[in-house]
C-alpha cells in the first residue's frame, strides 16, 4: 500500500473542514481510511435506529386519543425512516470513493431524529416519563455509538435538551419540577456522553496516525532495503556476500555472477561456498587468517577459478558485517586478469634479451639473487663470456650478420648447460651463466665445455662459415655474505686475464690476496685450457 508521506512535512498545511487534523490532506485521508470502520457502524444505526423510531408509531395508535392527530405522527416517524434508510443505503458498501454522503447523512439523521422525537412529544401533548428515559438512551446511542463525522454532531444533544425542556416549559403542561429533574439528568448524560465521543474520536484519530506512521516507516524501510538491493544488484564491481563461519553464498549480484559464472553453469549459486571459487587451498588459509583477525581487508591480489574452472585473476577486499543476525562477509571482486597478464609480459620483457630472448642483465641479477638463496649452503659457480674479437664480425660481414652470430651462439651456449644453470646475454657480445651446484673444479669443465662448443665448430651464418671463440672467466660464489656482483666482478676479472692470456681460454678467479700480490700470469697460467 502506497502511503502519503504526512503532512506533517516543513510547508504550512492547508486546515481541514472539521478541524480533526492541523492538515486538510491528514483529514481527508483519514475519513478515507476509516470509512470502513465507520460505514458498517452508520448503517446499522441509521437501519435499526429508523426503524425502531418507525415501530414507535404502533405506541402512537395505542396511546393517542382521539387518532386525530395519527395520521401525523405517522409521516413524522415515516420521514426519519426515510432519512434513516437514505443514509443506511449511502453506507451500504465499506468502501466508497466518495464518503460525502456520510458526513451530509449522518447528521441529517441525527437531526431528523431528535426533531422527530420532539415533534411525537408534542403530538402526544405530554412529557410521559417513557419519553424521557427513551431520550435518555437515545442520547446514549447516539454519543456513543454514531460515527461523529462532524463537532457540529456533538452540539446537537445539548441544543435538543435546551429545546426539549423549552417546549416542556411553554407548549407542554410539565411541572417546573420535572423539567428541572428532565434537564438535570440529561444535562449529566450529556456531559458523559461528550466525554465519551471526543475521547473515542481523539483514540481514534491518534490510532490512525499511529498506524499511518508505522505503515509509512515500513514502506520507508522496504524502500530504502529495495533500494539498497537494487544498488547492490546492479552494482557494476562484483559483490559477494558470504557466511564468515563456513563461506556459504548468500547473495551474488549481477556483475559477481558475471564473473563466476558466466556461462550460467551452476544451477544455483546460493548452494555453494566462497571456497569453491579459490584456486588454491593456500588462498582459502589467507582469507581465514586476514578474517580472524581484522574487521576489513584488501584490497588484495589473488587467483580464483569461475564456474568452468579457468583461473581469473581479482583484487579482492572485504568486510566483516552482520547480515540478517549473522555473521557474514562482504567482498569485493574486481578482475585484472589482463592487468595481470600484461604486468607479467612487462616484467617479463624488461627481464629479457629481445635479440637472444636471454635473460638481460637485469633478469639475470635478480634470478641469479633468488638461485644463490635457494642454493645455499651448496656451492654455486658464475661464468662471464665474452666473444673474442666480435667486432671483425660486424666490421666484415655488417652488424645484421653480427645479430645472428649472436642468436646462434646464445643457443649453442644454452644446449651445453643444464635446466638448472641460467644464462643471460648481460652487454653486447658478453654473457653470464649462473651454474648451482658446482665446484671449482666442476664449473671449471663446464666453462671448457662451453669453449669447445663454440671453438671446435664454425657457426653457419647467411652462407658465411664463422669461426668464432670465447674467453671465459669463473668464479665462485664464496659463502653466504658474497653477492652476485662481488662474483661477477671477480668472473670479469678472470675473463680478461683469459684475454690477455691469448683469448679462446678459461682462467679462475684470482683469491682476492693472491690476485692483488701475485702476477695475473701466473695464476692465468695456472688454470688455463689452451684451445
Ligand atoms: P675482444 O676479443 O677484446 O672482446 O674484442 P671484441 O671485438 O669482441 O671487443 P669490443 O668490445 O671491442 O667489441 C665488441 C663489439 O660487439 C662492439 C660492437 O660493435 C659489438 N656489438 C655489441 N653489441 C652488439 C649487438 O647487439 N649486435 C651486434 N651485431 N654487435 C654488437
Ligand atoms: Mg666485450
Ligand atoms: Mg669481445
Amino acid at each position: 500500500m502506497v502511503v502519503p508521506t504526512p503532512s506533517l512535512a516543513a510547508h504550512t498545511p492547508v486546515p481541514g473542514a472539521y478541524g480533526l487534523f492541523p492538515a486538510r490532506s491528514d483529514e481527508d485521508a483519514f475519513i478515507v481510511d476509516t470509512w470502513g470502520e465507520l460505514a458498517p457502524h452508520a448503517h446499522a444505526v441509521a437501519l435499526w435506529g429508523g426503524l425502531i423510531f418507525a415501530a414507535g408509531m404502533l405506541a402512537d395508535y395505542l396511546l393517542v386519543q382521539p387518532l386525530t392527530s395519527w395520521p401525523l405522527l405517522l409521516l413524522v416517524r415515516a420521514m426519519v425512516l426515510a432519512v434513516g434508510l437514505r443514509l443506511a443505503w449511502v453506507t451500504r458498501r465499506a468502501s466508497p470513493a466518495d464518503p460525502r454522503g456520510l458526513r451530509i447523512w449522518m447528521p441529517l439523521f441525527q437531526l431528523a431524529l431528535l426533531m422527530g422525537q420532539r415533534a411525537v412529544v408534542q403530538l402526544h401533548g405530554s412529557a410521559s416519563s417513557y419519553q424521557a428515559i427513551a431520550a435518555v438512551m437515545a442520547c446514549l446511542i447516539i454519543f456513543t455509538y454514531a460515527p461523529m463525522v462532524r463537532p457540529l454532531q456533538l452540539w446537537m444533544m445539548p441544543a435538543w435538551v435546551a429545546l426539549a425542556s423549552l417546549q416542556m416549559l411553554s407548549l407542554l403542561p410539565t411541572p417546573p419540577r420535572t423539567v428541572l429533574l428532565f434537564v438535570m439528568i440529561l444535562s449529566f448524560v450529556n456531559i458523559v456522553g461528550w466525554q465519551l465521543a471526543t475521547h473515542n474520536n481523539r483514540s481514534q484519530r491518534n490510532a490512525w496516525l499511529d498506524r499511518r506512521r508505522l505503515q509509512w516507516e515500513v514502506a520507508e524501510r522496504v524502500s530504502a532495503e529495495q533500494n539498497l538491493r537494487h544498488l547492490f544488484e546492479v552494482s557494476p564491481v562484483p559483490l559477494m556476500l558470504a557466511g564468515q563461519r563456513r563461506g556459504r553464498l548468500l547473495h551474488l549480484n549481477q556483475a559477481a555472477l558475471d564473473l563466476l559464472d558466466p556461462r550460467r553453469l551452476l544451477p544455483d549459486p546460493s548452494q555453494l561456498s566462497a571456497e569453491d571459487f579459490y584456486a588454491d587451498a593456500q588462498t582459502g588459509h589467507m582469507l581465514t587468517r586476514a578474517l580472524a583477525h581484522h574487521e576489513a581487508f584488501g584490497p588484495v591480489d589473488m587467483r580464483i577459478r569461475d564456474s568452468s574452472r579457468r583461473l581469473l585473476d581479482v583484487m579482492v577486499s572485504a568486510r566483516k558485517l552482520r547480515y540478517g543476525g549473522r555473521r557474514a562477509v562482504l567482498a569485493s571482486l574486481v578482475e585484472i586478469t589482463h592487468r595481470k597478464r600484461q604486468e607479467h609480459e612487462l616484467r617479463r620483457l624488461a627481464h629479457t634479451d629481445p635479440l637472444t630472448a636471454l635473460h638481460n642483465r637485469r633478469g639475470f641479477f635478480l634470478r641469479a639473487e633468488q638461485a644463490r638463496r635457494q642454493c645455499a649452503p651448496a656451492p654455486l659457480a658464475l661464468l662471464a663470456l665474452d666473444v673474442d674479437l666480435f667486432k671483425s664480425i660486424n666490421d666484415n660481414h655488417g652488424h645484421a650478420v653480427g645479430d645472428l652470430v649472436l642468436q646462434q651462439l646464445a643457443g649453442r651456449l644454452a644446449a651445453v648447460l643444464r635446466e638448472q644453470d641460467l644464462l643471460a646475454r648481460i652487454g653486447g657480445e658478453e654473457f653470464a651463466a649462473l651454474l648451482p651446484g658446482m665446484d671449482t673444479a666442476q664449473a671449471m669443465e663446464a666453462a671448457e665445455r662451453l669453449r669447445r662448443a663454440v671453438c671446435d665448430h664454425a657457426l653457419r651464418c647467411q652462407g658465411l662459415r664463422l669461426q668464432l671463440s670465447v674467453s671465459i672467466g669463473v668464479a665462485l660464489i664464496d659463502g653466504p655474505h658474497d653477492d652476485i656482483d662481488g662474483a661477477l666482478a671477480r668472473a670479469d676479472e678472470a675473463m680478461y686475464r683469459a684475454k690477455q692470456a691469448g683469448r679462446n681460454c678459461v682462467e679462475l678467479q684470482g683469491p682476492a690476496a693472491a690476485a692483488a700480490t701475485e702476477p695475473v700470469s701466473r695464476v692465468a697460467g695456472a688454470s688455463t685450457l689452451a684451445g
